[in-house]
Formats: C-alpha cells, structure tokens, sequence
C-alpha cells in the first residue's frame, strides 16, 4: 500500500471534499512511520450528512424486511469482496497481526448475522388490545474506536439499516485507511443516496456535532468510558437514545477443579487478544491461592511458547505493535505503575521487545502479587498488560470480579459446567464466557460503567427501534 493522502468523505450516496481542511498524519504502528494523511471533516460536513439522512429516512424507513434483506445481503457481498484490502488496511494501520484478524473478517459476517436477525424478528407485537409496533427511531450516529474499526462500522450500520434508521458514521480518524476501503465497498452496493454517511474527524468537531444535533435522534457509540460519559452529557439536551459500548476490565476466574493447561491458555488468550488492545480482555486472572505457582510456571512457559510479540505480517507473530506512541506510552507507564505499587513481574516488564528496536511494540506483561486495589487492577490499560491476583475460595473470587467499576465481561474456567454456570450467574458483567463458549448473536454490552444498551441480534435492533401501542 503506497503512502497516500485519503481526502475524500462520504455524504449522500457520494464521495466528496470535506469542507474541513486539517490533514491528520496515520502511521504504521509497526514502524513508527506516516504512511499517509486524512483530510478531516468538520462541523459543516456533519451537519451535511445529517441533513443527508435526514433527507434519506422516510424512504429507508418505509422499506418491507425484503428490502432491507435484499439491501444487507449486497452490502455483505461488496464487503466479502473487499476483504483481503481490509486485512491489509487493518495490518498496515494498526498492526493487527495475520494470525488474529477475526474482526475484520467478521466485517462481512456482521450484514450476514443481522439478515438472520431480521428474518425472523417480530416488528409487531399484541399486548391485551394493543397492537405494538416496533418503529425506526430515526437517523443514527454510530461513532467508533479505531481497535476494530471496519466490524464496528458493519456491524453498527447493519442494525441501523435493518430498524429501517439512516446514519452518520463517524470512525477514529486513526482508521481512515479501513474506513476508506470499506466505505468503496459500501458504496458498491448501491444502497439508495443518503441512507449512509461516513464522515472521518475529530471527536471533539463531528462527534460533539452529533452529540448535540436536534436531528439525530440516537447515538451508537463504542469506545472508553471517559467519552461515553461526555456523550452521554452533550446528548442530554435533546434527549437521545443511547447505546454505550465502553470499556472494561474483565475478569478471568481459574476455579480449582479447572484443567490449568487449558484454563490458562485460556486466559491468556481472552487477556491478549488483539495485542491486549481490546475492551472484551480478560485482564485479571483470578487464581485460587493454592494454585497459584502451579498457574505462574504455565503462564511463564506459555506466554513466550504461545504469544510472540512481533511484526503483524509474520504469521508466527500473536501480539503486534500498539496502535500509537501514546497508546505505547501509556502501556509503559502503567507497567511501571504496577512496578512502583509493588506488583512482581513473572513476564515480560519494562521498554520494548529484543530485536524490535522500531515501531511501537511492548512487551507483553504479566504480574503477580497483585491486589484489586492497585491502579494495574482497576484501570483499563488497552495493551497486553495482565494481573494475576488470587482468591481464598469461590465467593471471595466472585468478590474480587465484582469489585470493579466496570462490567462488560467475565470468564470463567472450571470441569463442572453446573459450578460454573453457578459462579456466571454471580457475576456483574454483559457477557460470561464459561471454558472458551461463544455466540455472537447473544446480547453485548455492559453492567456499570462498561455502557449502556445492549448490540448484536434481536437485543441490539431493538436499541435502534421504539415501541409505538396502538390501542384498538
Ligand atoms: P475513544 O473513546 O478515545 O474514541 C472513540 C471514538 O469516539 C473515536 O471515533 C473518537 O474520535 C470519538 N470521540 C472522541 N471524543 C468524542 C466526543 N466528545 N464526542 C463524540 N465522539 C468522540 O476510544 P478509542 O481510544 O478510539 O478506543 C479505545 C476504547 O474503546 C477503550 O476504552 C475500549 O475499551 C473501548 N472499546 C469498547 C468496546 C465495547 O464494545 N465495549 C469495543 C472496543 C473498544
């Protein structure tokens, strides 16, 4: 991919020339180098592409479940086609390594999993003489983080579109390659002008337009909590519907009848993935006291056996550079954060890999001695950076989860499926994964601060949807 300068945003059904004029480097992560620069939109762009699907909404918003199926399925297949460009975008601009891109590939699979949802969802409901129908709120903001830019984009706009609601995306101006491939892509399936709008800037500038517009009448965001609370703040004037995608620090509980090879390599999966750059990580390993060296000598073996840290294009590499020298910045001051607040490193510590000399790499971390009171065990840190902090007995794990402001997820690790089943229903958080189970069409999102509302399946289109009882 040649350095390039991306200056065009989308605004009904074209692509156009911001009226903003401020050009953002985007690096690649892996070498610290600009490899091209965004031109950003402004205020001006953003009231245009809410007018857009302002504009767009009474047709898009009459349209059958067909209609919106037919539309979803060339939206899926124009981003299939473009997903070896995606897997490039996302290595080159963040450094999302080859071995572990499965949100992007899930880019596609977000169109395909909400035709699923919409084939069977009932818009209209009977409640005692009333006849409920389940109506688009209106035209959407959908602002997203840049760890996984183009699955939030399809996945967010998917659900938009299937409530029969228009949008005005706003992606991380750190992610204007992605966003630059997948809205070509988009914009290949020939969807009606005006439904869909992309317009890349700053989120003080086309975020905080959306936040305030009187037109827009839900926002859809996903990224820290710290910007969802001002989210929340600047919607609050004209009374938004709100779904908060925000962060977490999710516990991984190794009860003590669990098999330790598998529940640790386990939680080291779940706390590393996407480079530790993730709001789902299992970033506290909970371990019964007695187990404890027993589950240190498996993390020491495994973390250099089964997470190398490398250069994203080598299919060998688990854990690629953080996105920005910030985010590295930031990575290695909470690693020394632990160091100072007395946390003992078993892996990994201060400075960058041997042999990575260039680009924004970390090493991954892991300590012990932690305690659920130092800052490495309650704040987010967003880099592979893990605590591994222990438990007399089962309530006192499910005490030690819990005792966070957070809430998104939680895993759990145990050979009695009833136990297990028992301590995830203890546990404050959106989603408890029990030994590695999964299914994506099942309600995300977060208790306490990790957000508000719920994505995905017939839970995340009703966010986009409000109930109108018609008494007859
Ligand atoms: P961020 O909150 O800094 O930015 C997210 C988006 O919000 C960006 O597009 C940004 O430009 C925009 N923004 C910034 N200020 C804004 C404002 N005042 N109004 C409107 N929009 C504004 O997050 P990030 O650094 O891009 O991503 C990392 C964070 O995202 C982490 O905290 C992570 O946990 C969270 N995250 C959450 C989920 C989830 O589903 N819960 C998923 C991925 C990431």
């Amino acid at each position: 991919m040649q350095p390039n300068v991306i200056s065009k945003i989308y605004i009904d059904g074209e692509f156009v020339t911001p009226h903003g004029t401020e050009l953002f480097d985007l690096y690649n992560p892996a070498t610290g180098q600009v490899i091209g620069q965004v031109q950003l939109a402004d205020q001006v762009d953003a009231e245009a592409a809410i007018a857009a699907a302002k504009r767009a909404l009474p047709a898009w918003s009459a349209t059958s479940r067909e209609e919106r199926i037919d539309a979803l399925r060339r939206l899926h297949d124009a981003a299939a086609a473009r997903l070896e460009d995606l897997r490039e975008a996302v290595g080159i601009e963040y450094g999302g390594p080859v071995r572990n891109r499965y949100l992007v590939d899930s880019t596609a699979g977000a169109f395909a999993d909400m035709i699923k949802t919409l084939e069977t969802f009932e818009f209209t409901r009977q409640v005692g003489n009333a006849v409920v129908e389940m109506a688009p709120i209106g035209v959407s903001g959908l602002i997203m983080p840049w760890n996984s830019d183009a699955f939030f984009i399809a996945d967010k706009l998917a659900t938009a579109l299937a409530a029969g609601c228009t949008a005005v995306i706003k992606p991380s101006e750190m992610s204007a390659t992605q966003t630059q491939v997948l809205t070509e892509a988009l914009h290949a399936a020939g969807l009606p002008k005006g439904v869909f709008n992309i317009v890349t800037g700053r989120g003080d500038v086309v975020g905080t337009t959306i936040n305030r517009h009187p037109d827009i009448a839900k926002i859809s965001f996903t990224g820290s909590t710290e910007v969802g609370k001002i989210i929340m703040r600047e919607a609050s004037d004209t009374l938004k519907s709100l779904t908060l995608e925000l962060g977490g620090k999710s516990p991984s509980i190794i009860l003590d009848d669990a098999n330790l090879e598998e529940a640790v390599s386990g939680a080291l999966g779940s706390g590393f993935v996407n480079s530790g750059q993730a709001c789902v990580a299992g970033t506290r390993i909970l371990v019964q006291e007695n187990q404890l060296d027993d589950v240190l000598a498996l993390i020491t073996k495994k973390v250099e056996a089964d997470h190398p840290v490398g250069d994203p294009r080598d299919p060998a590499t688990a854990i690629g550079p953080m996105v920005s020298q910030r985010q590295w910045e930031r990575v290695q001051s909470y690693i020394q954060r632990g160091v100072d607040e007395g946390a003992r490193i078993v892996v990994g510590g201060p400075g960058r890999p041997e042999g990575l000399p260039d680009g924004y790499y970390v090493r991954p971390t892991v300590f012990a001695d932690v305690t659920n009171d130092m800052t490495i065990a309650r704040e987010e840190i967003f880099g592979p950076v893990l605590s591994v902090i222990t438990y007399r007995d089962e309530n006192h794990a499910v005490e030690i989860a819990n005792d966070t402001t957070y809430g998104l997820h939680a895993y759990v690790f145990s050979s009695d499926p009833a136990r297990a089943r028992r301590i995830a229903s203890r546990l404050e958080a959106g989603r408890v994964s029990v030994n590695g189970g999964f299914e994506q069409l099942s309600p995300f999102g977060g208790f306490k601060q990790s957000g508000l509302g719920r994505e995905y399946g017939s839970f995340g289109l009703e966010g986009f949807l409000e109930p109108r009882s018609v008494m007859l």
